[in-house]
């Protein structure tokens, strides 16, 4: 499966996404993760994007598309694969069909996960998750069996710079400023599904599995 989830901050893409992939043995393409360790561990692209990423803002297009287009180059896409946070605006949803059009991997399906921003508010600003596997959990949603620690090897957990309400905020106005413009590009094309991702991660990940065995 060649897919992308869509949706705004905090609807739960990274949590499905990690799901999908696990199921289907294809990697998962979450460019906020990239971006994150880029800036955890300093590298040229980490210096670029530390601000933006820090500010609730968006990265430049062209340092994003860079991190595809490597990553598309690693070998282990042929199979498959879930973008996550990638396309953010018109000019990468450009950009990514220019690549995969040279790679002849063109996208089968596009998740589109909604959910009303009162409640995503909620969501994420209780967000936490282990900065060692990278497993996410929730305050009142998705505790940990002993407050404040990973399940699966006792890290303590952390919240992330931009999952502050003010920060919030700010990356849900891009969302709906510039990513929702991508929603009636993949629907001119026939890719969209829809999913009502208000419910809890196993109902939405039921309801995003029935979308995708649709023909
Ligand atoms: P995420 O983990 O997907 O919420 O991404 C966290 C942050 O990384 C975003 O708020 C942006 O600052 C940055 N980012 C991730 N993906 C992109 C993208 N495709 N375009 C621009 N900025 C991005």
């Amino acid at each position: 499966m060649r897919m992308i989830i869509v949706g705004a901050p905090g609807v739960g893409k990274g949590t499905q996404a990690k799901r999908i992939a696990a199921d289907m043995k294809i990697p998962h393409i979450a460019t906020g993760d990239i971006l994150r360790d880029a800036i955890r561990q300093g590298t040229p692209v980490g210096l670029k994007a530390k601000a933006f990423v820090e500010s609730g803002g968006l990265v430049p297009d062209e340092v994003v598309v860079g991190i595809i287009e490597e990553r598309f180059a690693r070998g282990d896409t042929s199979g498959g694969w879930i973008l996550d946070g990638f396309p953010r605006t018109s000019p990468q949803a450009q950009s990514l069909e220019t690549l995969l059009t040279r790679l002849s991997q063109p996208i089968q399906a596009v998740v589109l996960l909604e959910c009303p921003d009162s409640a995503i508010l909620e969501r994420i600003t209780g967000r936490r998750s282990c900065p060692k596997c990278g497993a996410p959990y929730h305050v009142r949603y998705q505790k940990p069996r002993k407050e404040g620690v990973c399940d699966q090897d006792g890290t303590a957990l952390v919240q992330r710079e931009d999952d502050t309400e003010a920060k919030v905020a700010r990356r849900l106005q891009k969302y709906h400023a510039e990513t929702a413009a991508v929603v009636p590009f993949y629907e001119k094309k026939g890719l969209v599904r829809r999913v009502d991702a208000s419910k809890s991660p196993d109902e939405v990940y039921r309801a995003v599995s029935a979308v995708l065995s649709r023909p």
